[in-house]
Order: structure tokens, then C-alpha cells, then sequence
């Protein structure tokens, strides 16, 4: 069987973003991306040079560590990166959802893995032009179709400035029928400096001027409940 690399497994926490913020969850840290986003908050989960410290486990001891965790009680478990979607989580959710956990997943939506579709919950989080990265859309849709709509299917696109906050909306114009959920940038990305709370609490309010004078009114504008709780730590 197959070895998973696994950055870190943690929790339960609650989750600190997106459609389902607030809700108690187990997360699953892949290790490994195929991006490198300028402010990436996670790169002890993209980088090579952290490689030695993630984990070689088969399907079934990461299913073991989830349950340990959650004491066997069935919750939402949230498989994010990295991104996961480079590697296969198949069996994972198979013997989770055996025992009546539900799953989520977040990723760019630049690798469509053919589990999306067994997920409960698809966080798509294109990036913005402040990442350094340009989307590809072909490889976008495919993630739409491999999910097939089985999943509750939503967007998550994080703003760093004006021309991410414009990139955005036209984003939501293309993909109007898909829930969308916007949070100002976190660009404190060092683990070991002093969050600063009042500046990213700042951030929030400018996002949310931002979204009423466009009159963006179908909009989620969510801070990044993590990080105002624990800043940059990582495992919470
Ligand atoms: S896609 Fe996510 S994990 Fe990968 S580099 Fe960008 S922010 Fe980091």
C-alpha cells in the first residue's frame, strides 16, 4: 500500500475559515504543493527543505491517529495542504465514512483527484494575482467535474489589494453559482514573529467597505479565525 506524506495531523480545533468556520474538525496537513505562493502561511507544509519532518503513514494509520483524536466520536474532518490533491486520500475517506465522519477538502483546484467526488464539503481556492501564480482554468473545471457536484462545492479566494479584490469579483462573475467565501490576506507569514491582530482586524474592515461600495451583496467576507485566535502557530 502506498505511503501518504503527511505534514501534520491535529485537532479536534475548530475550522477557521471558509463555509463551514466554527465547526469542531480533525485536520489532515498533507505535505507537498505544486504552487509557491508569495505570503504561503504553510510552507512547513509545501517546501522540500521541511520534507524530513513530514510523515511516511499508510491509509489506515492516519485513519487510526483521526479516530484517536476524536475519540471515535464521528466529526468533520478536514484534509487540506499543501495540496492534497496530489496524493491519494481515497482510502482514508472510505474508512472514515464507514464510521459516519464527513469530510472536507481545500485546494487550489489546479490537480482534480479523482476522490473529490467522495468528499461531503470542496473548498476550490483559486489564488489571486498577489500569489505569483496565474490559474489555470482548464484544470479548474476539470476539479468541477471530477467533483461532479456530488460535494457541496464552494470558492474561497483570500484578498491582498485592489487588483486581487477585482480579480475576485470577476471570479464570482464566472462562477456565480457557486457559494463564495472572501477573507483579507494574512501577510505575517512568519511563525515565530509577534501576530499583529489590529492590523489584520484593519484588513477585515477595509475587505468589508470594499464589498458594500461594489455592492457585492451575495458575498461571505469571513476574517481568518485561526489566525486572529493563534496567529501563525502551527497544530491548533
Ligand atoms: S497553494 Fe496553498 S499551500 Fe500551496 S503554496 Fe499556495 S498557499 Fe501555500
Amino acid at each position: 500500500m502506498t505511503d501518504l506524506r503527511i505534514a501534520e495531523i491535529f485537532g479536534p480545533t475548530v475550522q477557521g475559515e471558509g463555509a463551514v468556520i466554527g465547526r469542531p474538525t480533525v485536520f489532515i496537513r498533507a505535505g507537498g504543493c505544486d504552487y509557491r505562493c508569495s505570503w504561503c502561511d504553510s510552507l512547513h507544509a509545501v517546501k522540500s527543505e521541511y520534507r524530513h519532518e513530514w510523515q511516511k503513514m499508510t491509509s489506515q494509520e492516519i485513519w487510526h491517529k483521526v479516530e484517536l483524536l476524536s475519540s471515535s466520536v464521528p466529526l468533520l474532518v478536514s484534509i487540506s495542504g499543501g495540496n492534497p490533491a496530489i496524493q491519494d486520500f481515497s482510502t482514508v475517506i472510505e474508512m472514515g465514512k464507514q464510521k459516519g465522519y464527513q469530510f472536507a477538502c481545500e485546494t487550489q483546484g489546479s490537480i482534480a483527484a479523482p476522490w473529490f467526488n467522495a468528499l461531503d464539503m470542496l473548498v476550490l481556492s483559486p489564488k489571486p494575482p498577489s500569489s505569483g501564480h496565474e490559474v489555470n482554468w482548464d484544470m479548474f473545471e476539470n476539479c468541477l467535474s471530477q467533483a461532479m457536484y456530488k460535494p457541496n462545492i464552494s470558492l474561497k479566494i483570500v484578498i491582498f489589494d485592489d487588483v486581487d479584490f477585482d480579480w475576485a469579483y470577476d471570479v464570482a462573475q464566472k462562477y456565480s453559482n457557486l457559494p463564495l467565501y472572501l477573507q483579507p490576506g494574512n501577510d505575517n507569514v512568519d511563525a515565530d514573529s509577534t501576530f499583529d491582530l489590529l492590523q489584520n482586524q484593519q484588513k477585515y474592515e477595509w475587505l468589508i467597505n470594499k464589498v458594500n461600495e461594489k455592492k457585492w451583496y451575495n458575498a461571505h467576507v469571513l476574517p481568518q479565525l485561526h489566525v486572529w485566535l493563534w496567529g501563525n502557530k502551527r497544530g491548533v
